[in-house]
Order: structure tokens, then sequence, then C-alpha cells
């Protein structure tokens, strides 16, 4: 199984945080938004990137999970706790 980081580029409105939280996989264009160069999340780096995702406040950064390459990706859309605490606010 192996998980992909993705970036919605429509909800995404460059807050920088992701690459704050995850420098090792995402750095920031000239505006400030995510430029991802190598999509495949390493395992140690898998927990991280969850946090990373339930940190996005527009829940722009995905994480994809593809059991092998004939399935349909899941997307990780954050926890849900994170996405109640994102409907308080
Ligand atoms: S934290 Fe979310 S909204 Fe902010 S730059 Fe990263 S993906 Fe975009």
């Amino acid at each position: 199984m192996s998980v992909r980081l993705r970036v919605n580029p429509i909800t995404c409105e460059g807050h920088g945080l992701c690459a704050e939280l995850l420098p090792e996989l995402i750095r920031l264009d000239d505006w400030g938004y995510p430029l991802i160069d190598q999509p495949d999340v390493p395992p140690e780096l898998l927990a991280i990137a969850r946090r990373a995702a339930d940190a996005c406040p527009t829940l722009a950064l995905l994480l994809e999970e593809a059991r092998d390459m004939a399935a349909e990706p899941t997307t990780w859309r954050g926890s849900r706790a994170a996405r109640a605490r994102r409907e308080r606010r």
C-alpha cells in the first residue's frame, strides 16, 4: 500500500502551514502556495503527514491511499476531530 500527498489547488488558500509541518515533502512557491516534488509519503513521515492534513484550515491537503494500482484511491481529508474543530470556527 502506498500513500500519496496531494493539494487541491481550488481550496488551498496558501496559508503555508503544511510546509511548516512537513518541510521534508512540501515547500512553498513565491506566492506561498505548496509545491510537492515527491508525492509518495515514506512510512516514517506518515504520522506527520496526517497531522499536516488535519491542520490544513481548508482541508486542501490530501493523503490518498491505494492498495494497488487497480484500486481506487482513498482520500484522507483529516480526522473527524479535525473536521469538527474546523466546523466550530
Ligand atoms: S495548509 Fe492547506 S491551505 Fe495552507 S498552503 Fe497548505 S494545503 Fe494550502
